[in-house]
Formats: C-alpha cells, sequence, structure tokens
C-alpha cells in the first residue's frame, strides 16, 4: 500500500471511474461497477477478498491501485450519543468528522478540508487556519467509516464539519455523487446536505452538476454585521448571495433554502435583527435554522440566552417560516457545530487557496 505514488486510490473514483479503470486494464465495465459495491456496499478494501472478481484483474489491481480509507485513530463519546471521530489522513494532517444518531435518523456530519481558509470570527475551525482540500477518498471515506461503525450506510450527511465544501469543488461534488449512488450509500437528494458560507460562483456551478440540499451560513440579516462574522460576505455580498440561493431551488417546489444563523448574545439576536431576517427572505421558501453559539478556548462571544433565542425564534415564525432551534449535540466532547478542529500542520495556508479557487471558478 505504500511508496508507490503511482498507484490510483480506487476510493477517489465515482462508478464511471471505476468503469473507466477497468476498461483501461482490459476488463468490463461491470468489472469496475462490481469493485464499486465491494468498496461502498460491502466496506471492503482487500483486493483478494473481492472473490468475483478474476485473478487477473485482482493481479492488475494489487499492481496498479490501492484503496487508502483514512485512518480512525480516535473515537470520543458524548453522553447524548454523538460521536466525534478523528481521522488521521497520509500526510499526518487530522481531520474530525462527527456521527449524529438521533432516533431512526443518523446523521453524518463530513470534513472537506484541512482547516478553512475563510476567517469566520465565531468559528474554531477558523482559528486552525489552512492547509489543503480534501481528496474525493478522503472525504467520502469519513462516510465508509461510519457505514462500516453502524453496519449500514447514514440516513443522512451534511457536508457540515471543517472546511468551506464550495471551496473544493470539484472533490465535493465527486463525492456527494458517490454518497447519492444506488450502488453505494443510496442517499437521496434530500437527505445530503452540503452548506456554505456563501461563494457565490459556486452556488450558480453546484446547481449545474448536483441535485443536493443547500444550507447557507446567514448570521446575519444585513452585510454591515455579515461582513464582520462571515468575511466572505464584503466579496460576495447579500444582494449577490439570495439571487444565488433562489436560482438554486427554483423548479422545484418541494425544495427550501436552509439558512443557518448562530445566535450570539448581543450581537445578532434581537427582535430587530428577526425583524429584518424575514424581510430580508421573503419570497424565498427558506427554513431557518437557529444554533445557540458554541463557545470554544479563545472566544469573547457568548451564547444567546435560551428565551432570547425563543423569542427571535417565535418572531420568525410569525411571518411564516420555519424556524427550528437546533438542538446542541455533542458539546462537551467539542463536537458541536464550530468546535471542530482536527489538526492542521503548517496553516499558514490561508489565503492562497481562496484566492486561486476563486479566480479558478471566475474563468470557468
Ligand atoms: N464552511 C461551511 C461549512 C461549515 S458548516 C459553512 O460555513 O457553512 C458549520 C456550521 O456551524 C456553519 O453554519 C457555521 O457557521 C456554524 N458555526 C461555526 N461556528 C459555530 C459556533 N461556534 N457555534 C455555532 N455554530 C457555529
Amino acid at each position: 500500500m505504500e511508496g508507490n505514488v503511482s498507484r490510483t486510490n480506487l476510493l477517489d473514483l465515482d462508478l464511471k471511474g471505476l468503469e473507466d479503470l477497468a476498461v483501461g486494464m482490459g476488463f468490463r465495465p461491470f468489472h469496475g461497477r462490481n469493485l464499486f459495491k465491494w468498496i461502498h456496499k460491502h466496506g471492503v478494501v482487500d483486493f483478494e477478498s473481492m472473490t468475483d472478481l478474476s485473478k487477473a484483474l485482482r493481479r492488475h489491481l494489487r499492481e496498479e491501485a490501492e484503496i487508502c480509507v483514512p485512518r480512525l485513530i480516535d473515537e470520543q463519546p458524548s453522553a447524548d450519543g454523538t460521536r466525534k471521530w478523528v481521522m488521521e489522513l497520509g500526510d499526518g494532517q487530522r481531520v474530525e468528522t462527527v456521527f449524529i444518531p438521533e432516533g431512526r435518523r443518523t446523521t453524518v456530519c463530513v470534513s472537506s478540508q484541512v482547516g478553512c481558509s475563510l476567517d469566520c470570527s465565531f468559528c474554531a475551525t477558523a482559528g486552525q487556519g489552512f492547509n489543503r482540500n480534501l481528496s474525493v477518498g478522503e472525504i467520502v471515506g469519513q462516510v465508509w467509516h461510519a457505514a462500516r461503525g453502524l453496519g449500514e450506510a447514514p440516513t443522512n450527511v451534511v457536508m457540515m464539519g471543517m472546511g468551506e465544501p464550495l471551496a473544493n469543488f470539484d472533490a465535493v461534488v465527486t463525492a456527494m455523487g458517490i454518497m447519492q449512488d444506488d450502488l453505494a450509500y443510496m442517499l437521496s437528494k434530500y437527505r445530503v446536505t452540503l452548506s456554505t458560507s456563501g461563494i457565490v460562483p459556486n452556488i450558480y456551478r453546484l446547481r449545474e452538476v448536483s441535485d443536493v440540499s443547500l444550507a447557507v451560513s446567514l448570521h446575519a440579516p444585513d452585510n454591515a454585521l455579515r461582513d464582520r462574522l462571515v468575511p466572505i460576505n464584503r466579496r460576495y455580498p447579500l444582494e449577490q448571495l439570495l439571487p444565488a440561493c433562489k436560482a438554486f431551488i427554483e423548479g422545484d417546489k418541494r425544495r427550501r433554502i436552509t439558512w443557518e444563523y448562530v445566535m450570539i448574545d448581543g450581537v445578532n439576536d434581537s427582535i430587530a435583527h428577526a425583524k429584518r431576517l424575514v424581510r430580508l427572505l421573503e419570497g424565498i421558501p427558506s427554513k431557518v435554522n437557529l444554533i445557540p453559539f458554541n463557545p470554544f478556548p479563545g472566544s469573547d462571544y457568548r451564547t444567546s440566552l435560551p428565551e432570547q433565542v425563543e423569542a427571535f425564534r417565535q418572531r420568525v415564525l410569525r411571518s411564516g417560516i420555519v424556524a427550528v432551534t437546533r438542538k446542541t449535540r455533542g458539546r462537551e466532547i467539542a463536537a458541536a457545530c464550530g468546535q471542530l478542529v482536527g489538526r492542521v500542520l503548517d496553516r499558514s495556508r490561508r489565503t492562497v487557496p481562496l484566492q486561486s479557487s476563486i479566480v479558478r471558478v471566475a474563468a470557468s
């Protein structure tokens, strides 16, 4: 498995990629399909156990390919059933994945980058700086682990772990495609949710290539406040973000945008903010998810009082917009929203990747 850089990691390939690989080795597309099922449906990563593949194909695979899953190095259970998994990647970086059971629903919260290149002031991942994008295999590998741990595929995936998924566009789209594939994890478009801080050009691009559900980290009802909390707003302000979100769900009456709104005491949680929020979302099928701020070391913000969160929620509800307060899960193991840190080696690369991903988007 080690030492040969030219080997293809099969976890990086979707169904089409594996079919092409099989053909490239002189075999048939259905061999690729079988391989895909072995890896994702049955969780088998050892070619010798793939008994319906011919000996000749297995030899090719041994020589030219590998199946490299992130190494699960730590599991921290929380009293409420939430579990945080620490995954170590080939280069020693670590990311965190959170598993959240709730009745019959099992949700996996998946990371898309080592650290994050955005700099949201209320998020612990931001303080980690940024190192690199995760590969397809490193993203889908988190779901692979969840399925192994559970004995079956999780019912929901949220791209809400470390990183900004739309800044790692291609890998995230391919990984989500594998999650949705009937031969792999079989998740419907309503059960895979991508959360973004609002990289507007990539919201339009996503609509062209994927039908997953969209959540947007809004956190403020006006540009002045959002510029402070979610700095990417300075590049893509609300007057660009909202039309992009509207366009994303256009044509599908069952769809709506989930707006995430972290409730920070005295910052964005007044009734006046709620009223402005309602006005802002007028005409967009919406669900508002209120997330009481989760504290982390080094942060000065405080969590809104529960009665303040409830008053805010009632004000939004009164206008006919669904609003729910997200239950805080796994806070004592630092697995709650905004608390994931992993281990980012060489954190100095904050600005470069964001710039380059945006330049690339603008050029495409
Ligand atoms: N970068 C993407 C994916 C992260 S999703 C995005 O911004 O959407 C994680 C969610 O938790 C986001 O809505 C994020 O804004 C929110 N969050 C971050 N820090 C938080 C904190 N300390 N308390 C509560 N929610 C937080």
